[in-house]
């Protein structure tokens, strides 16, 4: 193997092979600190042409490679193994905006550019890259598309694969393949680019795209309605969507455990209600016309909302730090989880239409089962997507319950299942769910994918051990 680190550091030079237990160690560990793996070393190029070489010399010393971007990802896809065998290859230097185009309305950018740098380059140029999620921040785009990332304006935008015209991969073989045509048409043959789109790093290495911009709104209101149930929220969306339409661009539910815990760990975030409710839906309207029309908007629905009894009281922003303000209500749950300790999580989709009857199901299966469990239930409603955690009962350590995660998927996973769900509606399989896949896919389904990465991946080396 010295042969082969001899060979990769003339490819990206010494500073950039990086193989003491202390320069790797911010890459082996996970975002939530579940898992730490060992390698051999963490490469970390700084072009396409040498991501294609040290992939070449993978293939040729049969090294396993685990693509990794900010490492923000929930199921253990971007962290190696234990064997310490194979290599992190950190796209995190690739990070060049290589070109805006404001009349096709795209921008190209390299795989390693965070988040938040593609969000600001878009508004730069006057647009809007819709694309957020709390770790915004520190994911990079790459990751978002291996991981066909949901996040906050699905309801308006769709996931991260509709806002992805075009792909630049280095194959398994250490091959460019430049797809980077931002064409809205294109049918020519199978899609490629979709296949790479959520394969979290199992099939090649995405080092570029051209993503899609949109005109800016005008203007944006936020708003924070209590509710008496989950039924509720979803007489509320349906409700919403009559009066704004597609100007309805987020539409989150949180219980009442949720805030609470937020309150707990964030003591200096704003408490909108004086007394708490059973449920709260954090909601965003966006006016390509003015404020005004965005606040007449959210006024006319809200009013509709409270005549009708589907609402028990609502707080509208009325400035945009107010609104960063219940923006971060939301975006504070997972990282007050983290804060309060490890729980059981599940990242699940369902027919929007079931989400109260899997709600009002579910609970009582769980109590049954772990009695006094607490449940950290929240998520994108209007995608039909929950983020359905449980924690353990008072007095239980955090650790100790981890012990039931099997039983307690098994719950969940298999009402989820039950209602028409999915087992991971935006974080992916990796390493954590992939008995959990294995588990609920037909043959059929597992055969077909097993036979993708077969064809792409004749030698194994591209992220082992997840999805599959
Ligand atoms: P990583 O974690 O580094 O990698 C994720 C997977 O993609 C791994 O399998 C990795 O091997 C692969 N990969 C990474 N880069 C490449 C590449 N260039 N080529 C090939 N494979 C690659 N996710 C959501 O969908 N919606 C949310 O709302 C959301 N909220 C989050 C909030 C917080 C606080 C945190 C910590 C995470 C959240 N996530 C969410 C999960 C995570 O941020 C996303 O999965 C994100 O897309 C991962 O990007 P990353 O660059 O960190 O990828």
């Amino acid at each position: 193997m010295m042969d082969f680190l001899t060979h990769c550091r003339s490819v990206v030079g010494d500073a950039f092979v990086l193989d003491t237990p202390a320069d790797m160690a911010p890459f082996l560990t996970d975002w939530r600190g579940r898992f730490t793996g060992k390698a051999l070393a963490v490469l970390r190029p700084a072009s396409v042409a040498q991501v294609a070489a040290l992939v070449r010399a993978c293939a040729q010393w049969r090294v396993a490679l685990v693509p990794q971007g900010g490492n923000t990802g929930l199921v253990l896809g971007s962290v190696p193994d234990a064997s310490g065998s194979a290599v992190v290859l950190s796209l995190a230097r690739l990070n060049t905006i290589r070109q805006v185009d404001p009349v096709n309305r795209t921008m190209t950018v390299d795989a390693g550019c965070i988040l938040q740098q593609v969000q600001e380059a878009a508004a730069a140029a006057g647009c809007l890259f819709p694309l957020s999620l709390a770790a915004e921040g520190s994911c990079t785009i790459g990751g978002n598309l291996s991981t066909n990332a949901g996040g906050t304006a699905v309801l308006r935008y769709g996931n991260t694969r509709e806002l992805c015209l075009g792909l630049e991969v280095v194959t398994p073989q250490g091959e460019i393949w430049s797809g980077l045509r931002g064409l809205r048409k294109d049918n020519t043959g199978y899609d490629l680019r979709d296949l790479f789109i959520g394969a979290e790093g199992t099939l090649g290495v995405i080092t570029g795209a051209v993503v899609k911009l949109y005109p800016q709104p005008k203007a944006s209101i936020t708003a924070l309605a209590a509710l008496p149930s989950p039924a509720h929220a979803l007489q509320l969306l349906n409700l919403m969507q009559d009066h704004c339409g597609s100007s309805l661009t987020g539409f989150e539910l949180m219980s009442r455990y949720c805030l609470e815990l937020v309150a707990q760990q964030f003591p200096p975030l704003p408490k909108p209600f004086a007394a708490p409710h059973p449920q709260y839906v954090l909601l965003e309207l966006s006016s390509s016309e003015s404020e005004q029309h965005a606040v007449g908007l959210l006024e006319q629905a809200i009013g509709a909302a409270l005549e009708r009894d589907v609402i028990s009281d609502a707080v509208v922003a009325t400035s945009v730090a107010q609104s960063a303000g219940l923006w971060q209500l939301r975006e504070h749950i997972p990282l007050a989880q983290a804060k309060a300790g490890k729980n059981i999580k599940h990242d699940i989709s369902l027919p929007v239409s079931s989400i109260a009857d899997f709600i009002a199901a579910t609970g009582p299966l769980l109590e049954a089962a772990f009695p006094g469990c607490q449940l950290v239930c929240f998520g994108h409603l209007g995608d039909g997507n929950l983020h359905y955690n449980v924690a353990p009962p008072d007095g239980i350590a955090n650790e100790d319950f981890l012990a039931n995660q099997d039983k307690v998927n098994r719950v969940v996973h298999d009402s989820v299942v039950g209602f028409g769900g999915s087992i991971s509606a935006e974080h992916g399989i990796g390493a954590l769910k992939k008995d959990e896949l294995a588990h609920y896919k037909s043959a059929v389904e597992l055969n077909m994918m097993r036979a993708i990465k077969a064809a792409l991946d004749p030698l194994g080396i591209m992220n082992p051990g997840k999805i599959l």
